[in-house]
Formats: structure tokens, sequence, C-alpha cells
């Protein structure tokens, strides 16, 4: 039997359901979502599918994430048909001089070598993902991280242009899961083996009880860098009610 959803929550999933319909008013056909196909991308795309399935999403196959953020994708395709899901890959030239040069696995060596591989494999396909539109939406919430911590429902990022909405800002990670279990919402099975995070397979690891969610990515760098560079600090400008 399904969660029942508590009176907080009903309320904020209807504010979600409002910022995505004025942020589709507000920038018809040049808004995106980036679908991390994360937990709290699941809901946005449950909700998406619902409110206003026109608004286009895009994910990034960066050539190593796990096998089963790859299955969810297929879910996720079969079974909101309605939405235009376009996947991005790196640029194969780019990405074979960077592997010829540093290795497969070359991440582990130093901080500048892992945002290097997340600049071929994730940053410059994000670039095109995001080329003409004058936003784009995210999951992030500010409970995720100490690098989340600010997140507003709307910011401007000037690492992209763009302004950024996060509508799911203020949700807890409790509230993102009671959507998930009440509207049976497909999410990625590494959720259930201690996966709270998940990115590339070589740079996820499990956590631990009491660890940070976010621990478990790139955990041998500190905690205050732990960001592949989409989601660099944006200035807060906030628009509208969202
Ligand atoms: S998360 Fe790891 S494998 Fe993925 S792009 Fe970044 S450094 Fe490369």
């Amino acid at each position: 039997m399904s969660e029942a959803l508590s009176s907080t929550l009903l309320e904020k999933i209807e504010a979600v359901k409002q910022r995505l319909r004025s942020t589709w008013q507000s920038y018809p056909q040049q808004v995106v979502f980036a679908n991390s196909l994360g937990a709290e991308d699941v809901v946005l795309t449950h909700l998406i599918a619902e409110v206003v399935p026109e608004l286009p999403m895009f994910v990034l196959d960066t050539g190593r994430l796990p096998e089963e953020t790859l299955s969810l994708l297929e879910q996720v395709q079969q079974q909101y048909p309605s939405l235009q899901v376009q996947v991005y890959y790196p640029e194969a030239t780019e990405l074979e001089a960077f592997v010829r040069a540093e290795g497969i696995n070359p991440f582990y060596r130093s901080q500048a070598l892992r945002k290097a591989c997340c600049q071929v494999r994730k940053l410059e396909p994000l670039k095109r993902a995001l080329t003409g539109q004058q936003a784009w939406i995210t999951g992030l919430r500010r409970e995720q991280s100490v690098t989340r911590d600010a997140v507003e429902f709307s910011e401007w990022d000037a690492s992209q242009g763009l302004q950024k909405l996060n509508p799911l800002a203020d949700w807890s990670e409790a509230e993102v899961w009671s959507f998930i279990r009440h509207f049976q919402v497909p999410y990625n099975a590494l959720h259930d083996r201690h996966y709270p995070s998940i990115g590339c397979a070589p740079c996820t690891r499990a956590i631990t009880v009491g660890e940070d969610v976010r621990a478990g990515r790139w955990w041998w760098e500190n905690p205050e860098n732990r960001e592949c560079g989409l989601h660099a600090a944006s200035s807060v400008i906030p628009l509208k009610s969202n």
C-alpha cells in the first residue's frame, strides 16, 4: 500500500507544479530540465509529465554511468512516452585524446585530473545541451550538502549565463522518498544499496550510517570541493515567486 502524504508535502507538491507551469510560461521553448536521474530528478520527471510534458529534458551519459542508471533511463522512457528526453554524450575526439593522454581512470590521481575528466565527460556536453536556452531546471535541494545550502528556487547562474530554477530547493530527503513511494515513481536500484547520490560508477560509492548524503561522491576529496562544475555557486537574483 502506498505511503500517505503529509499536508505539508501536499502543499509543496502543488507549489512545485505551479513553479513548473509558471516556468514554462516565462520561458516558452527556452527552458530545459537537466535530468540526472537521481531521486530528486525522478520526482521532477513525474511532475513534469503530469503538468508540462512538453517541457524538454536531457540526460548526460558520460560513458561511465552505472548500469542501474541506464536501466532507469530506459524505464523512464517507457513509463513517460510523452516526454522528450534527449541524451547527450561526450565529444568523441576530445574524449579519445583525453584518455590517450591521461589513461582511463585519471580522476583518482589529482583533483585537477578529476575536474578535467568532468569537463570532457559532463561540462562540454552540458554546454551543448544548454545552448539556446534562457533557463534550466535542476533537482538541487538545500539539504543535500555544504555546497548546496544556499540554493534558491530561482537564481542567476553566472557560470552558464542562464537563470537556474530549483523547484525542490526546500524539500527534505524524507519528502522526496515519500513522494517516490506514494506515486510509485521508478528510481535507481542503487538507492536501495546505500547510494543516496549517484554519479559515474568509478566516482560513486555506498555510504555508511551517519555519513553525509554526498559522502559517496569523489570520497577521496574534501567535502567543500565535491562538485563537478555542473552546479557552480550561483549569484542569487530571485525572480517571481518560484
Ligand atoms: S564523475 Fe568521475 S568518471 Fe564521471 S566525469 Fe567526473 S571524474 Fe569522470
